[in-house]
């Protein structure tokens, strides 16, 4: 088996190509391997369903990971548990083909990755909820030797989970354990781009600086691997999730289905940019619902619904009954969510202006200068697992590596 180190970039996409360094990490990368700048999102474009397909090669509908959160429609939005655990996702991983195939792999802040019966060494991605111990709750959901050697090494790196720090010491974690343990697989999900399109606008100046700092940690981690006798030949892979838009309308969809008198009938999970809606009871209609809404698009902020139709053909999760997607500068809020004040944010559908994502692999054998002109986020693992040399039938997608050797 090929040994890979698989490096996300949250929420870079095909506009931020303009944005690199001529001699920065990302530049050479695809200079001298292979890129894709066209890798179709899931729906919604959120982290946590992405993150999921891009280890999976399955979409949310078969990995039944479609939004960050499961729906809590009666619990506010700090106390709300997120999908953090493995256990969640129905379909195989990377990391579990890495350990049939007798490899060792870690994980590092990778989404749904917590308590990874596949994983060696996982440092874990889980947000305490009120009353919570952040050092204590880490502990339980990844390997605590690995953490607290971690901490011990790098906690200077970092002020509480804030970025750019968050990111500078996963970086660093990762490039010890690619130095010290040589693992099969290593992932690591770099927060700091996604953070600052957030806070200052997706084309912000604290945002251009988040993606030259994500250049130098893949330099980095390039230079790592590069040093570490075993590791010579590993493939450095950059991916990443969904881009951003900016916003400055907030829309109460809950407020809107109660003056529609459908609240009885229905519930709003919000997914940023589009919103999903839940029956409430077996004999809710959502055709009625659809009609109804369809007369008030403008006044919700609504670009379009979307149909159980619909989202099956979007490979979307199921439960859901139907949604609908924001118009331009709007973002949709469930009125028990936290009040965030973002500037930018994702969570669209199909079509929209940041839905490009990154695919970019650098290595020996790689075809210097391969251009794969687009696919779909669930072929990402597929070819993964085939440059890596593993078995993955659970994959839905489409195995491109041949594209890509020499
Ligand atoms: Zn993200």
């Amino acid at each position: 088996m090929r040994k890979a180190v698989l490096v996300s970039l949250d929420a870079f996409f095909d506009s931020d190509f303009q944005h690199l360094r001529p001699d920065g990490g990302l530049s050479r990368m695809v200079q001298e391997g292979c890129v894709c700048r066209h890798v179709k999102t899931v729906f919604p474009a959120l982290t946590y369903p992405a993150h999921v397909t891009l280890i999976t090669g399955c979409d949310p509908a078969d990995t039944g990971i479609g939004q960050n959160q499961p729906y809590q429609p009666d619990v506010p939005g700090p106390g709300r548990v997120w999908y953090w655990e493995r256990k969640h996702i129905r379909v195989p991983t990377l990391f579990d083909a890495v350990r049939s195939a007798g490899g060792k792999s870690c994980s590092v802040l990778w989404p749904v990755c917590c308590r990874n019966p596949a994983a060696n060494w996982c440092f874990p991605e889980v947000h305490p909820l009120p009353g919570e111990n952040i050092v204590l709750k880490t502990l339980r959901y990844g390997n605590p030797l690995f953490i607290l050697g971690s901490e011990l090494r790098y906690g200077s790196l970092r002020k509480g989970i804030s970025e750019p720090g968050l990111s500078d010491y996963a970086s660093a974690i990762t490039i010890r354990t690619v130095r010290t343990k040589k693992p099969d697989l290593t992932a690591v999900h770099l927060i700091d781009l996604d953070e600052m399109r957030h806070h200052h606008g997706t084309f912000s100046p604290e945002a251009v600086s988040a993606i030259h700092r994500n250049e130098d940690r893949l330099e980095m981690i390039r230079k790592a691997m590069t040093e570490t006798p075993g590791m010579e030949d590993a493939l450095l892979i950059a991916v990443s999730d969904h881009g951003q838009s900016d916003i400055s309308v907030t829309v109460n969809l809950t407020d809107g289905l109660k003056k529609l008198g459908l609240s009885d009938e229905f519930g709003v999970q919000s997914n940023g940019e589009s919103a999903y809606f839940f029956p409430k009871k077996t004999d809710a209609d959502p055709d009625r619902a659809m009609k109804l809404l369809q007369d008030h698009l403008r006044e919700y902020g609504i670009l379009r619904l979307y149909s159980r139709e619909d989202l099956d053909r979007m490979h979307a999760v199921s439960g859901v009954s139907f949604a609908c997607e924001a118009a331009d500068q709007v973002v949709f809020s469930d009125g028990l969510d936290e009040e965030k004040r973002e500037k930018a944010t994702h969570g669209f559908g199909p079509g929209h202006k940041a839905e490009n994502c990154l695919f970019a692999v650098w290595g020996k054998g790689i075809r210097a200068g391969t251009e794969i002109p687009g696919m779909p986020m669930r072929d990402v693992a597929p070819t993964i697992a085939g440059l890596m040399g593993l078995s993955f039938p659970s994959a839905r997608g489409t195995d491109h590596s041949r594209e890509i050797c020499l």
